[in-house]
C-alpha cells in the first residue's frame, strides 16, 4: 500500500492523508443508501401489491354493486321511476366512490348519470328506442358495463367506472412520504457521521499512522497527526514524542559509547606506542612535535614534555634529519620515505641512530612522521661479521699459503735435497692439520653463534683423560724445556657431558699455557673436586696478559696485542670455543693474569651427585 505524502496543517503538525476516513465515510453512504433504496424498492413492491388486490376488491365490490343496482333499475326503469332510479345512481356513485355511474338507452342517450348535468334524456319516452345502447366515446371505457332487460320496453346499459384519480394520488403521496422519509433520513444519517466523524478521524488518522510505519515510514514528523482530531489524536502525538525522546536517547547513548571507543583506542594506539622500541615522533607542518613517544625521547635524550610542542631543531641536530622533516612534513616535496643514519652526539662509539623521516599518508604532506631507531647493535652485529669473515678468511689463508709454498719448494727443490723434501712435507703435513683444526673451530663459532651447539650426555672418566692430557703434552714441554706437572686427586669423577668437547677444552687450556709459556718455565696442572663442583687450575709462568687483553681473550679471534703472541701460531678461537663448550655443561672458565709473570685459567664443571 502507498502512503501518500504528507502536508503541512496551520497547527504546525503533519496530517495524514485520512484515506481510512474517507473510505468510512463512502461505505457509510453506500451502505446507507443500498439500505435506504432497499426500503424504497421493498415499500414499492408492498404498495404495488396491496394497490392491485385493492383495486381487485373494489372492482369485486362494484361488480356486487353494479349487479344490484342493475336489477334495480331494471324494475325501476319498468315502472317508469327515473327520478327514483337517478336518485340511486348518484349516491350509488358516491357510495362506492365511483366516477362514472350512468344508464344509457339504445341510441346513447343516458337516462341516469352520478353527474346530473350529463343526462340527456330527461323523460323516458313512450317509445323505446330499439338496438343497442351506444355508449359515448368520450373517457376512458369503462371497466363495468351491465346489460338491463326492462321487460316489455327494452334494454338499456349500465355502465360504472371507478374514481381512478384517488388511488393514483394516494400511492404517489405514499411514494412522495417514503421519498422525503429517505431524504430526512439521510440528512440524519450525514448529521450524524459529521458528528461521528469528528469522533473517528482522530482513530483514522491513527490507524493510517500506523500502516505507514509498517510500510517503512520511520520519521516520527511524518507520522504525527492533527492534534485537534481528538484525544486519540493527541495520545498518538504524545507517544511518538516519547519515542522520539528515546530514540535521540538511544542515538546520544550510542555516539557516547563510540566516542569512549575511539577514546579508548586512542588510549590503546598511545600506550601501544609507547611501548614501542622505536622512537616515534608526529610534526605538524610547522614542524612542531605534536607526539612523542617515550622511546624518541630517551633515544635522543631529551624530555618528552619538552619536546612535545617544541620545533623539530630543538631535539634534531642533525641538518639532514630536519631537511627531510621539512619535506615532508611542509612543502610536499617529498612523498616516499627518506633514511638519515646519525652518529650519536656526533661521535663515533656513542652508538648510532637511524632516522626514518616519511609524511604519514603519501597524499597528506601535513603531517610528518619520525621513527628513530638505535642502531648500535645493529651495526656492530654487522662489523663483528664482517670481521669475522674476514679473520675466518685470514686464518684460512695462512695456512693454505703455507702449504702452497712448501708444496712449490718440495717440487722444486726436494729431488735435490731430500732433507729440504722432509723439512717441506712436515711443513704441509703441520699446515694442513692446523688447517683442519681451523676449519673446525669455525664451525664450532658458527654453531655457538647459530645457538645449535649441543652437547651429549655421556660419562666423562676423568681418571681416563687427565693421564692422556699429560701423555699428549709432556713431550712438547720437555722439548721446550718447561716444567710440566699435574696434581690429580686419589679419586677423580665421572661427569655427565661430551667427553669430547670437554677433553677439546682442557687441550685448549693446557696447550695454550705451554705456549705462551717461553722455556724455564712452569706449567700446572692441578684438579680438586670441590664439593659438588670438580675445579680445573691450569696456571703458568709465562708472557701474562694485560688487563685489556683479559677482558676481551674470550671473544673470538681475538688475539693479545703482545708481539710475542703473534710469534705463536693460533686463530683467537680456542678459548671462545672451550669457554661456550664448558658452559653448555654448566660450568665456566675465568682467569686471572699479570703481564710478564703468567696466567691461571681456571674451569670448573658441574658433578653429578655419585650414583646419579
Ligand atoms: P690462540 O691461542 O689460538 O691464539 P686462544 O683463543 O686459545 O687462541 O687464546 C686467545 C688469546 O689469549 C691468545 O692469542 C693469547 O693472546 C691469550 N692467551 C691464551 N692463553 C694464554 C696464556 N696461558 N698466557 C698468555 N696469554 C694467553
Amino acid at each position: 500500500m502507498n502512503v501518500e505524502p504528507v502536508a503541512k496543517t496551520e497547527s504546525g503538525g503533519l496530517r495524514l492523508s485520512l484515506r481510512s476516513e474517507t473510505r468510512f465515510a463512502a461505505v457509510g453512504l453506500i451502505v446507507v443508501g443500498v439500505f435506504l433504496i432497499s426500503m424504497w424498492a421493498a415499500t414499492w413492491w408492498a404498495m404495488c401489491a396491496q394497490r392491485d388486490a385493492l383495486d381487485q376488491a373494489r372492482l369485486d365490490q362494484m361488480q356486487v354493486t353494479g349487479a344490484s343496482l342493475a336489477r334495480c333499475a331494471e324494475v325501476m326503469l319498468a315502472d317508469g321511476e327515473v327520478t327514483a332510479l337517478r336518485r340511486i345512481v348518484a349516491q350509488t356513485a358516491q357510495d362506492a366512490h365511483l366516477e362514472r355511474c350512468r344508464i344509457v338507452l339504445p341510441g346513447g342517450r343516458v337516462v341516469a348519470d352520478a353527474n346530473p348535468a350529463d343526462i340527456t334524456l330527461r323523460e323516458l319516452p313512450a317509445q323505446w328506442p330499439g338496438g343497442a345502447a351506444v355508449l359515448p366515446t368520450e373517457g376512458p371505457p369503462a371497466p363495468l358495463v351491465f346489460t338491463l332487460v326492462v321487460p316489455q320496453r327494452g334494454s338499456a346499459v349500465l355502465e360504472m367506472a371507478r374514481t381512478e384519480d384517488l388511488s393514483q394520488t394516494s400511492y404517489w403521496l405514499t411514494q412522495a412520504g417514503i421519498g422525503g422519509i429517505c431524504v430526512t433520513a439521510l440528512l440524519a444519517l450525514l448529521v450524524l457521521y459529521r458528528r461521528v466523524r469528528a469522533g473517528l478521524r482522530g482513530i483514522c488518522a491513527v490507524r493510517e499512522a500506523l500502516l505507514a510505519r509498517e510500510h517503512g515510514q520511520t520519521t516520527l514528523e511524518a507520522l504525527e497527526v492533527n492534534p485537534e482530531w481528538g484525544p486519540e489524536a493527541r495520545a498518538w502525538n504524545d507517544m511518538l514524542g516519547q519515542e522520539g525522546a528515546r530514540q535521540k536517547h538511544v542515538a546520544l547513548e550510542k555516539t557516547r559509547e563510540t566516542l569512549q571507543a575511539r577514546v579508548c583506542g586512542t588510549d590503546r594506539l598511545t600506550v601501544a606506542c609507547d611501548a614501542l622500541s622505536q622512537g616515534l615522533i608526529l610534526l605538524e607542518k610547522n614542524l612542531r612535535a605534536t607526539y612523542v613517544n617515550s622511546a624518541a625521547a630517551l633515544l635522543l635524550q631529551a624530555k618528552r614534555e619538552d619536546m612535545l610542542s617544541a620545533d623539530i631543531t630543538s631535539f634534531v641536530k642533525d641538518e639532514r634529519v630536519v631537511a627531510a622533516a621539512r619535506a615532508a612534513a611542509g612543502n610536499g616535496a617529498m612523498q616516499r620515505r627518506t633514511i638519515v643514519e646519525v652518529q650519536r652526539n656526533g661521535e663515533t662509539g656513542g652508538g648510532v641512530l637511524r632516522f626514518i623521516v616519511r609524511p604519514v599518508r603519501r597524499d597528506d604532506t601535513g603531517v610528518a612522521m619520525i621513527v628513530v631507531e638505535d642502531i648500535t647493535q645493529q651495526r656492530a652485529a654487522e662489523e663483528a661479521r664482517h670481521t669475522f669473515v674476514a679473520q675466518a678468511t685470514h686464518e684460512l689463508r695462512t695456512p693454505l699459503t703455507n702449504i702452497r709454498l712448501y708444496t712449490e719448494m718440495a717440487l722444486e727443490e726436494g729431488q735435490k735435497d731430500p732433507a729440504v723434501l722432509k723439512n717441506c712435507l712436515s711443513i704441509i703435513n703441520q699446515e694442513t692439520f692446523r688447517l683442519d683444526r681451523t676449519v673446525a673451530d669455525i664451525l664450532s663459532i658458527a654453531e655457538i653463534e647459530a645457538g645449535t651447539m649441543t652437547v651429549r650426555r655421556d660419562d666423562v672418566r676423568l681418571e681416563e683423560i687427565f693421564p692422556e692430557l699429560q701423555a699428549d703434552y709432556e713431550a712438547q714441554a720437555r722439548g721446550k724445556q718447561v716444567e710440566l706437572e699435574f696434581r690429580l686427586p686419589p679419586k677423580l669423577p665421572v661427569l655427565k657431558g661430551d667427553r669430547e668437547k670437554i677433553r677439546s677444552a682442557l687441550h685448549n687450556l693446557v696447550g695454550n699455557a705451554l705456549k705462551y709459556t717461553p722455556a724455564g718455565g712452569q706449567v700446572r696442572v692441578a684438579v680438586k673436586v670441590d664439593q659438588d663442583q670438580l675445579v680445573v687450575d691450569v696456571s703458568d709462568t709465562g708472557i701474562g696478559m694485560t688487563e685489556e687483553d683479559r677482558q676481551h681473550l674470550f671473544e673470538k679471534f681475538y688475539r693479545a696485542k703482545d708481539p710475542r703472541v703473534a710469534k705463536v701460531t693460533g686463530s683467537g678461537l680456542g678459548l671462545a670455543i672451550a669457554r661456550e663448550v664448558i658452559r653448555l655443561h654448566g660450568g665456566d672458565i675465568v682467569v686471572e693474569s699479570e703481564l710478564n709473570r703468567g696466567s691461571t685459567f681456571t674451569l670448573t664443571l658441574p658433578v653429578p651427585p655419585e650414583g646419579a
